[in-house]
């Protein structure tokens, strides 16, 4: 099975899958687009939606700041000369782990900082974000089918998609 070329972005605090963001990229830079061009989101929406990438009209803007965000660290990693690989998150039953909706949300509203989850976890999905919470920043890095974070977050912050999801990936088809 080929992989497919999805990468991972982190949307108004939740992790979102773009297919095809390293092609996206590769067009813009080649066209000589600047992280600082005024229509650039636009640009990005535009190539990702080209790539059958489903954007939400209510979520444009959180996509556009994104995608500008992660092609400034591309442009900046293009310009000194090491093109930015894909990560290599591995297969889960013969499918590639990004396409397995599987990993932890966290509630901002309800996170109130105290880290258990960060200490818990050995897998580095958890990172503290600026205003001292916590975000998902490595979802595929998440072990599937294990929520056992869920257990040590008082606030009940953490959350996990029903557990029926992975039964359509369980043949390894
Ligand atoms: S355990 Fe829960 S409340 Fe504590 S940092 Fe993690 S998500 Fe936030
Ligand atoms: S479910 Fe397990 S692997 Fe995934 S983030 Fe929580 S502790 Fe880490």
């Amino acid at each position: 099975m080929s992989r497919g070329n999805y990468c991972q972005i982190i949307v108004g605090g939740r992790p979102a899958s773009i297919q095809g963001l390293d092609e996206i990229f590769d067009v813009l830079y080649e066209q000589g687009r600047q992280p600082g061009d005024s229509s650039l989101g636009a640009a990005l929406i535009e190539q990702a939606r080209q790539r059958h990438n489903y954007i939400p009209k209510p979520a444009v803007d959180d996509f556009a700041q994104a995608m500008v965000s992660e092609y400034r660290k591309y442009v900046e990693q293009r310009l000194c000369g090491c093109k930015p690989k894909p990560v290599d998150y591995g297969m889960w039953r013969g499918h590639p782990r990004e396409q397995v909706p599987w990993f932890p949300t966290v509630a901002l509203d309800l996170c109130d900082g105290c880290g258990a989850c960060l200490k818990f976890c050995s897998f580095g999905v958890f990172e503290t974000t600026e205003d001292g919470k916590v975000l998902v920043a490595e979802p595929f890095k998440c072990q599937v089918g294990c929520s056992s974070c869920v257990r040590v977050c008082k606030p009940k912050a953490i959350t996990f998609p029903p557990r029926n999801v992975l039964e359509t990936f369980r043949s390894g088809r």
